[in-house]
């Protein structure tokens, strides 16, 4: 076993070859680049494998605001939207592939395309499913998931769910507010690049199946704004923690409240997304935060609807500010790995 070290400054550095840390020599696993799960684009939760070092996190993009973490026997998803819109760039994984190897799912917020897939995958592999109450009542009313593996979370403190060698925390997010005008300019100036034409007819059919998935009342959707949306907080046994949030409004109470007592967190899955609206609203999770690296979420954009977030402005602000973090884009499905121990980073491709 690893001694138990928590790093003052937490270096993360791109791991090129296997001159890496004594740690890492110390031990028979493969350095990060040779490691399995950071070899293949396969998700754990469709079959790829599971990190075999015991201190090594795997971390997976799959669109949107979707993550999976692979950590020792434990496969979480992020979100749960694994199906997309035609508008979107599909990560080449169906929610049938992901039903090989999944423990939880944390469910940000009751729109469509953040929680989608989390029943049918719940019903495959026996999947907890977290989510707030709003969410929840969609979960339930699908008659997929048992009552046993449903937990309903407001985020407002003391809801912690523990698996091996890591607890998460829900913690109560604000979802964000992007202005009407805005959303049709960003709109109008997506269709207006498009080379491609309209959807095909199947496109169409497939896009109203899942738009219309996740029905929610005028009341419900005020209130995903401030009691809907629900972050993460996963604190390792080893002191590794990480935040997760799929929506960006103003940072709660809540959130600062988590954050009381930390200098910093290890990593920061923070949603991006606004065209020039988004840096602020960003850097305030950053200022909050302090991660050493940045994954963001909601980012990508979709052809006729929604402008990809360029990453460059963000992460020369967050460099001005931050200059030891990281600000780093994973193309969908390739394998983040992070020795929590060493804090060792190695970005597959
Ligand atoms: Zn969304
Ligand atoms: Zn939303």
């Amino acid at each position: 076993m690893h001694t138990f070290r928590i790093a003052t400054t937490a270096l993360l550095c791109l791991a090129a070859s296997s001159t890496g840390t004594s740690a890492t020599a110390q031990t028979a696993y493969p350095t990060l680049d040779r490691e399995p799960a950071c070899t293949t684009l396969m998700p754990t939760s469709a079959g790829g494998p599971r990190p075999s070092n015991p201190d090594v996190v795997v971390l997976r993009f799959l669109g949107v605001a979707n993550y999976e973490l692979a950590y020792r026997d434990n496969v979480i998803l992020l979100d749960a939207g694994i199906d997309t819109l035609s508008w979107w760039e599909s990560s080449g994984v169906t929610p049938e592939m992901m039903t090989k190897d999944v423990d939880a799912i944390l469910l940000g917020h009751a729109h469509g395309e953040h929680l989608w897939d989390a029943p049918y995958i719940a019903e495959k592999t026996g999947a907890l499913v977290v989510a707030d109450p709003i969410a929840m009542r969609w979960v339930r009313g699908t008659g997929r998931v048992d009552d046993k593996k449903m937990a309903a979370v407001k985020g407002l403190g003391g809801e912690t769910f523990r698996f091996k060698g890591f607890a998460v925390e829900a913690v109560l997010g604000h979802h964000n507010i992007v202005p009407g005008e805005y959303m049709q300019k960003d709109r109008a100036a997506a269709a207006a690049i498009a080379l491609e034409g309209p959807l095909t007819p199947e496109q169409q059919a497939h896009d109203r199946r899942l738009g219309g998935m996740v029905p929610t009342t005028p009341e419900e959707r005020e209130r995903i704004i401030k009691e809907g949306t629900i972050a993460y907080f996963f604190t390792f046994e080893n002191g590794f923690t990480m935040f997760y949030t799929d929506s960006a409004g103003p940072t709660t109470d809540q959130e600062r409240k988590i954050m009381q007592g930390r200098p910093k967190i290890d990593v920061g899955f923070i949603p991006y997304y606004g065209g020039e609206l988004a840096p602020p609203i960003t850097m305030e999770y950053i200022r909050l935060f302090k991660p050493d690296l940045m994954l963001p979420t909601h980012h990508d954009g979709h052809r006729n609807r929604m402008l990809d977030m360029p990453m460059g402005p963000l992460g020369l602000q967050i460099r001005n500010e931050f200059p030891k973090t990281k600000a780093i884009a994973p193309l969908l499905r390739a394998p983040v790995c992070i020795n929590t121990v060493t804090r060792e980073l190695y970005v597959g491709n």
